[in-house]
């Protein structure tokens, strides 16, 4: 059993894109920057915009925080938004989810400009990416196709299961591995709630990608020996033995699962770290498609 270590893999796309920023820069006289706007202040959005900023900060990116009241009005943060789709100095951004409940996601996510829209949620992208047209690839699908291809896992002609169906994970995901490409060419399969008897699937599974949020809901007898399970989930647990008072787990029960599988994905440290590099390499590829829209002026 093969432990697919996102965080190596992740170092190594780190360095490629170090490169590629220096190149950047020494082209245009800038660095490519990325910005996140965060409402509120629930610890685990904390967390992940500091990994991403934090990321930024080793590859040689610019980076910036807008923080907003929880209380933040839905006009108000739409317009907030217009100002960094206008701001030229930001090549892309994103909005840490999940909002407030009085806000609408999708809303939101359609006021973002798609030349800026660097996860990859918006419709225009989604739309494009469906299409197998040029588009910003949402950010977590897309480290995981860097990823499976880093790993030199073969999806072609394989069986991929995938566990949820929301817009920002399952979906995508569902897109690019069923598109004509390498990664890709796979079946696909793709249970959600509503899913009767989901083991029977799993079951037959040559490749699974949980994103459902349940910690741990996949176990051991649910999948065929030589499986790979590629884990997105991120559930906090309450352990005592941690300082924090919590451990991170998955939607995989890693310790039954595991023994099964020919690779598997860990968390923390599986997919993670590679939808940062997603990120980053979609602000890279926004900074330099909006340098050639001035330059070719
Ligand atoms: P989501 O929007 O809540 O979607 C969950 C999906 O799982 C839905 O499609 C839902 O089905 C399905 N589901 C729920 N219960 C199920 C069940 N019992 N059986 C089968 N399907 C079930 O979640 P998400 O945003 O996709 O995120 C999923 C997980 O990935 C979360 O733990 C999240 O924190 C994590 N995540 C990690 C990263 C990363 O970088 N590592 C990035 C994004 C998300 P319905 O559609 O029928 O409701």
């Amino acid at each position: 059993m093969k432990i697919i270590d996102g965080r190596k893999a992740a170092e190594f796309f780190s360095n490629q894109l170090a490169s590629e920023s220096v190149l950047f820069e020494s082209k245009t006289g800038y660095r490519p920057h990325l910005a996140a706007i965060l409402v509120g202040n629930s610890g685990p959005s904390e967390t992940y915009v500091a990994a991403k900023m934090e990321a930024c900060k080793k590859i040689g990116f610019q980076s910036s925080i807008f923080r907003f009241h929880e209380s933040i009005s839905e006009d108000q943060l739409v317009s907030e938004i217009y100002t960094l789709n206008k701001e030229t100095s930001i090549h892309g951004f994103i909005v840490q989810l999940p909002l407030p409940k009085h806000i609408s996601v999708d809303r939101i996510i359609e006021a973002i400009d798609p030349g800026k829209d660097v996860d990859g949620f918006h419709p225009i992208n989604l739309g494009k990416m469906a299409k197998g047209q040029k588009a910003f690839a949402s950010a977590t699908p897309y480290g995981i196709i860097k990823l499976l291809k880093y790993y030199d896992i073969e999806t072609e002609g394989k069986h991929v299961v995938i566990l949820g169906r929301s817009q920002i994970v399952g979906l995508p995901m569902s897109l690019l591995l069923s598109r004509n490409a390498n990664p890709g060419n796979a079946t696909v399969t793709i249970c959600h709630s509503k899913t009767d008897n989901l083991k029977q699937y799993t079951l037959q599974a040559d490749i699974i990608i949980a994103a459902l949020g349940i910690a741990e809901f996949l176990k051991g007898d649910m999948v065929k020996e030589g499986v790979v399970v590629i884990d997105v989930g991120i559930s906090r647990l309450p352990d005592e033995t941690k300082k924090s008072g919590y451990k991170l787990v998955g939607d995989v029960d890693f310790e039954s699962v595991k023994s099964r599988c020919s690779a598997i994905s860990p968390v923390p440290g599986g997919v993670g770290p590679m939808t940062i590099i997603a990120l980053l390499e979609n602000t890279l590829q926004a900074a330099n498609n909006q340098f050639e829209k001035i330059t070719s002026k």
